[in-house]
């Protein structure tokens, strides 16, 4: 067994009702003046929060969106400067994550970030910004959260439909983590307890969003993928996830979601030990079925013809995944990439 393991230093504080550690906790970053962060549907949330902070909140910022726009982060900086602020509270999911991760890297400000959604983008040094149509994405370690407070009652309100999507997007990370070419034994052990915990819980949450115990799993379970994501390299379903994103300006979550059995039959031949381990954390006999049948059960949209991809996009986005690939399992090749998407695009089985 040979492997490099280099943990990333973000402090964690787990649990039901942790924001109330707030406070304490932009103290402990020294942040005096926190400039907080939203999306426009939750500002109203945002500004309690601000409220919550008291004098160590200089104002809030609610203008973040999908694919963090460079021209939404230059509005942002100027409203940061305007309010002198010295610290970053970022109240969301990966949108409002994004916007917080673009603003540190443009003033080196600490950043304290309090997930609602299971994306996971809290936990890596990754950033992508949209400019002009264009997604470029960056790994630099000046991005990576200094505090991530997960509090389970913030995603009691994420509707039944995001969650699902959300979930199998945190699966998506864990599932390559597990066959990726820099994986370590720690990175699989967390992998493989992210979708047990997840496959257990998203069920659960779509018919009872308000429980609280799957709640926990489920966000435990995004913690632990949105950590993997981070530390190891992602493989062939996360470049299609970025190239079909980038170019259909296909939703996000929903498109992992819908995409993910199909990557995962592509590698199977190529990586059975990670396929034992996904099947044995979804308690399935077959790791792309499992996840396929996991789709269906959380009423997620198994076809990318329905998320708004045209048929014709399909030859298009087999080339752009061959241009500059993620190192992979199983090797690339043009006419199974082309099977591939049609059976995603058209929500069949995988195979
Ligand atoms: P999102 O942040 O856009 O949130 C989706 C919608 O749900 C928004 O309208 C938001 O206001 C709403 N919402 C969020 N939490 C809610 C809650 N608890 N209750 C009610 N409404 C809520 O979506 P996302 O899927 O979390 O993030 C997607 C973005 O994150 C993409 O741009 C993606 O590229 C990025 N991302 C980045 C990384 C990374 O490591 N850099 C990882 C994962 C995702």
């Amino acid at each position: 067994m040979h492997f490099t393991y280099e943990p990333l230093p973000t402090r964690v504080v787990f649990g039901a009702g942790s924001r109330e550690q707030l406070a304490a906790e932009t103290e402990r970053l020294g942040i005096r003046r926190a400039l907080v962060l939203s999306t426009p549907g939750q500002a109203e949330r945002a500004e309690e929060l601000a409220a919550q902070l008291g004098d160590r909140a200089a104002g809030t910022f609610s203008g973040a969106a999908m694919h963090t726009p460079v021209s939404v982060t230059e509005d942002a900086l100027k409203r940061l400067q305007e309010l002198g602020a010295d610290g970053l509270v970022a109240f969301g999911g990966g949108s409002t994550t994004g916007l917080s991760k673009a603003l540190a890297l443009r003033t080196d400000l600490p950043q304290l970030i309090l997930p609602t959604t299971y994306a996971g983008s809290e936990m890596t040094p990754i950033l992508g910004e949209t400019q002009e149509g264009r997604k470029t994405t960056q790994n630099t370690p000046k991005v990576l959260p200094e505090t991530v407070i997960y509090d389970v009652e913030l995603t009691l309100t994420l509707p039944p439909a995001v969650s699902a999507s959300s979930g199998m997007n945190a699966i998506a990370h864990a599932a390559e983590a597990l066959y990726a070419q820099d994986g370590n034994p720690v990175v699989s052990l967390m992998a493989e307890d992210a979708i047990r915990a997840l496959a257990g819980a998203l069920p659960v949450i779509v018919k009872e969003p308000q429980n609280l115990e799957a709640r926990t799993q489920a966000l435990y379970g995004a913690w632990l993928a949105g950590s993997v994501l981070g530390s190891v390299g992602m493989a062939l379903h996360h470049k299609l996830a970025h190239v079909l994103g980038g170019t259909f300006n296909l939703p996000h979550a929903e498109l992992h979601a819908a995409l993910l059995p199909h990557n995962i039959a592509y590698n199977a031949p190529h990586a059975p030990e990670a396929m034992h381990r996904i099947a044995r954390a979804l308690d399935a006999e077959n790791a792309a079925l499992g996840l396929y049948e996991m789709n269906k059960k959380l009423g997620n949209v198994p076809a990318l013809r329905d998320l708004g991809m045209p048929e014709d996009g399909i030859a298009q986005a087999a080339a752009q995944a061959l241009e500059k690939p993620y190192p992979n399992p199983a090797p690339l090749e043009q006419d199974a990439l082309l099977e591939l998407l049609r059976r995603a695009w058209s929500g069949q089985t995988p195979s």
